[in-house]
């Protein structure tokens, strides 16, 4: 019989890193300990009310009215599926604005979804111009235009409320990815006309991966009604989620509970340190970062009034060897950051300061390592 080579396996014991690339990104004490609760029954009427508070902190968090507020049981890609798979029906028209990875998911899936995809491409590192989603959009009758918000390929941040405005002339919905920025810069899915929000629990909340915030407006909602055909995906069919996370509480999925006390946790650290404090520190170390590479005479890829405070993407100068500094920044000094990708691989690093990471210590302990390996 064969017997369990128990001796052939230590015990788990990861390393103690600083988490400062593109996500998952430095987990909050509070959450892991919150994380560490017992585990109740996701029926329980104690967990019923953990859930219903997690809704209201998320629309204070999304700035949002939207009754459709919830976390999605899934990674930011699960967001963006239960988004578009609820509202895209084949043949619906589907303008999606690509400057990065994360767009290119976007239009991935509603073609997937067998909508005519129509694309807006700009090179990676460039935000889009108005005149041209406009042009995309075309005045024809349209489901969706969907944009990336904060676009972790690139550090670009996308203006939303215009965009919108495009979008509602032609009847469209705006769907934004909130991935990057929730937590790290304002989000305000009501002011600014969002009409489809999906975010990630790993970036700038704090949180480890599995969670996708999403909020739905009342215009979404009535596409949703509005459907001649089913929604293709089961799991993340809205009307029967709906059923556990409103009114009747009926079993779904069992939902992932102690992840859900972390995001509560999560929330509540954002919200209680205040929105506008939160932002203002992503800020202030963003620029002190950003002061500090240059001084070392790096550049930054994206222009200062496109770069997002949270994602930041440094051009590595030529002769410099990507793997070897990674290697060593994480080898010699435990932090971790990110390389570049798709078009940007091998061209840039990207440097997250992201919600808990996202402290000077990072910043001045992250400048010294990275001259040091240079030097
Ligand atoms: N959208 C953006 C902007 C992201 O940065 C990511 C992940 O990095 C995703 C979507 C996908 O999220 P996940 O990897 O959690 O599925």
């Amino acid at each position: 019989m064969n017997q369990f080579p128990r001796n052939d396996f230590s015990q788990l014991n990861p390393p103690v890193r600083t988490l400062m690339g593109p996500g998952p990104s430095d987990i909050h004490p509070r959450v892991l300990q919150a994380m560490a609760a017992p585990t109740i029954g996701h029926l329980d009427p104690a967990f019923i009310r953990i859930m219903d508070e997690i809704k209201t902190l998320l629309q204070s968090l999304f700035q949002t009215k939207n009754d459709i507020t919830f976390p999605v049981s899934g990674t930011g890609s699960a967001g963006m599926e239960a988004c578009m798979v609820n509202v895209v029906e084949p043949g619906d028209r589907v303008v999606i604005c690509r400057n990065g990875v994360f767009g290119a998911r976007m239009a991935d899936i509603a073609q997937r979804l067998g909508a005519e995809l129509v694309e807006v491409v700009v090179p990676f590192g460039e935000a889009f111009d108005l005149g041209m989603i406009e042009e995309a959009i075309g005045g024809k009758p349209t489901k969706l235009v969907g944009v990336v918000h904060a676009e972790t390929s690139t550090g670009v941040c996308q203006a939303l409320p215009e965009i919108a405005a495009l979008a509602h002339r032609v009847d469209a919905l705006l769907l934004a990815d909130c991935v990057t920025s929730l937590g790290g810069m304002p989000v305000n899915l009501d002011a600014w006309g969002v009409d489809l929000a999906y975010s990630g629990t790993q970036k700038c909340l704090s949180c480890p991966p599995g969670l996708a915030p999403v909020s739905f407006s009342p215009r979404a909602v009535q596409a949703l009604k509005d459907r001649k055909t089913k929604v293709v995906s089961w799991y993340l069919d809205l009307t029967m989620l709906l059923n556990y996370w409103g009114g009747e509480r009926a079993y779904h999925h069992t939902a992932p509970i102690n992840m859900l006390y972390g995001l509560r946790e999560a929330l509540l650290v954002v919200l209680e340190e205040g929105l506008e404090a939160v932002y203002a520190r992503h800020r202030r170390n963003h620029e002190a970062l950003v002061a500090g590479i240059e001084a070392m005479g790096l550049r930054m890829l994206v222009e200062p009034q496109l770069r997002l405070p949270q994602l930041n993407t440094i051009v590595i100068p030529d002769g410099v060897d990507d793997g070897a500094v990674r290697r060593a920044l994480l080898q010699d000094y435990n932090i971790e950051i990110g390389g570049g990708l798709g078009a940007l691989k091998g061209k840039v690093w990207r440097v997250g300061l992201m919600g808990h990471a996202s402290r000077r210590e990072n910043v001045v302990t992250f400048l010294a390592a990275l001259e040091s390996i240079l030097s």
